[in-house]
């Protein structure tokens, strides 16, 4: 699958491998527990107080700013969302991004995951030469670790999904995997896309890192006509797949409670797991 419409700015950056050009993409999602569905629309209902970077993302940001750190470069973030999800870009800035990209128009509302890809693929190519992308291996709203995948297949360029360590050798990036048990070390040459697997724990900005964003930077907001893109292949109208009909899940779920003092309660516990062939 490669996008139709490709602009004419250079994808690859060719680097001195010195300077390392990096994009991060971030999306915006509902807290998990505040997800509600339009039944009309089935479309996720957004609003500022319920939403929040997409946690995987912030892994993403993190590596970004640590390579930055040890290779020097430049940190571009991306977003596409309504305009409520600048609030990304400022987080994304005051963490360590020198530039923030929002790509917000209406057209681009309502779109899947070969919509959504597509407009990144074009936001990109206006950005110019990169020599990686990073992005988030999946989001905790829609969750089809899709995006990432497609954008690489649309710009034409290799990808490995749930990285864990990144490194650039001799015009190379190396990087290493978790796979099936296994360490998987591959490499590959430049420019490519990353999805970033969650580690343990990330940097999160101070407070005068935050100040300093806001003192310091400005976010950029592209529509349709900024990044050149085809108005067929955007949200609704671009999208191969619709979302047909949406059927709650009925919970399963029930909660005991088991009585009497703690022999009893002990009791009574080992019965029911026995009951239930809990254990062997
Ligand atoms: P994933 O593939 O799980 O995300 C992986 C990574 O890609 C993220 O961690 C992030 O790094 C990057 N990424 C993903 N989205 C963005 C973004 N917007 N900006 C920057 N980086 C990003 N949504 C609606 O609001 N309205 C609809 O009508 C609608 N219809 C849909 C129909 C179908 C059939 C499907 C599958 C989805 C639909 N969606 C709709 C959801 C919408 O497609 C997704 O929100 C969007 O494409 C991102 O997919 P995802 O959240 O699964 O991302």
């Amino acid at each position: 699958m490669v996008f139709t419409h490709r602009s004419n700015i250079p994808l690859f950056h060719h680097s001195n491998w010195v300077n390392m050009n990096i994009i991060v993409c971030i999306k915006q999602v509902v807290v998990a527990d505040q997800v509600k569905i339009d039944p009309r629309t089935h479309r996720v209902v957004r609003s500022a107080e319920f939403s929040r970077m997409n946690p995987f993302d912030l892994f993403a940001l993190d590596m970004a700013v640590q390579l930055k750190r040890e290779y020097s470069g430049s940190i571009t973030a991306i977003t596409m969302g309504p305009k409520i999800s600048e609030e990304v870009l400022w987080e994304a800035l005051s963490a360590g991004a020198d530039r923030a990209v929002l790509l917000s128009d209406t057209r681009f509302a309502a779109g899947d995951t070969f919509a959504t890809s597509y407009v990144l693929a074009m936001a990109i190519r206006k950005i110019g030469p990169f020599d990686l992308i990073l992005c988030g291996v999946r989001t905790i709203d829609s969750d089809t670790g899709q995006v990432g995948p497609q954008l690489a297949e649309g710009l034409d360029i290799p990808h490995v999904a749930g990285v864990k360590k990144l490194e650039r050798r001799a015009g190379q990036f190396r990087v290493e995997r978790v796979s099936d048990g296994f360490r998987e070390i591959l490499e590959m040459l430049s420019p490519a896309l990353f999805t970033v697997s969650p580690k343990e724990e990330v940097r999160f900005p101070r407070l005068v890192e935050i100040q300093d964003a806001f003192d310091k930077y400005a976010i950029e907001c592209w529509n349709l006509e900024d990044i050149g893109a085809d108005p067929d292949q955007v949200g609704n109208a671009g999208s191969r797949t619709w979302v047909e009909e949406l059927v709650p899940v009925p919970q399963q779920k029930s909660c005991t409670f088991i009585e009497g003092d703690p022999r009893q309660q002990a009791q009574s516990l080992w019965a029911k797991l026995i009951e239930k062939n809990l254990l062997s």
